[in-house]
């Protein structure tokens, strides 16, 4: 089977590009349609680097007048969330008053979004959205509700379309996963 090794661990094909981009088609209509007509210019903030991606693809797909922001935040170590949310780099601009949308990658445990959230209601974004490309339903066990979801996974390691293994693999086209 094809597949990738990247620090001795092995990673096989499991999601293609072809499948996570009608994921991201079917997000973008639905936010097409809830965002349209606002009068105010809603932030989509990238959670970096994960989803850089994911947030290109998705932003190519929104018709509604949007500003683009980013923050760089780091909890994974390997293939295990720490917990521990560490903030590299803030937000790139003012989000006071602003309707927010929060484009993440991945939801795991939910902490990175619990600490995102609480920042921006800190910093007085008006509300808060927010949009994950995947999400770990059996890890996740936050009372915050997800607005937009792309697709659900079991709890296994994905690497690709954005995420890494050690800051390696996010060029991959596709999504690979954790080999047994
Ligand atoms: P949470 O705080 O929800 O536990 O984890 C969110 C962050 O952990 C994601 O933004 C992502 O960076 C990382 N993460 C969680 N699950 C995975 C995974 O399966 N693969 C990769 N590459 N990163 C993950």
């Amino acid at each position: 089977m094809n597949g990738i090794t990247l620090f001795g661990k092995r990673f096989v094909p499991y999601i293609p590009q072809a499948e996570l981009e009608q994921d991201i088609d079917r997000v973008a209509r639905r936010m097409n349609a809830d965002f349209a007509g606002g009068e105010d210019v809603p932030v989509l903030l990238c959670v970096l680097n994960g989803s850089i991606l994911f947030t290109g693809e998705l932003m190519k797909r929104l018709d509604f007048n949007l500003e683009l922001m980013t923050i760089k935040l780091s909890s994974y170590q390997g293939t295990a969330s720490t917990g521990n949310i560490r903030e590299i780099t803030g937000i790139s601009g003012n989000v006071k008053g602003r309707r927010v949308i929060i484009v993440e990658d991945i939801v795991d445990t939910g902490n990175t979004i619990v600490y995102l959230r609480k920042k921006l209601m800190d910093e007085g974004a008006s509300d808060i959205t927010i949009c994950t490309m995947l999400l770990k339903p059996d890890v996740y066990r936050q009372e915050l509700k997800l607005d937009y979801v792309a697709r659900e996974i079991p709890n296994k390691f994905v690497l690709g379309f954005g995420l890494d293994f050690n800051e390696l693999g996010r060029n991959l086209k596709e999504l690979y996963v954790l080999a047994e």
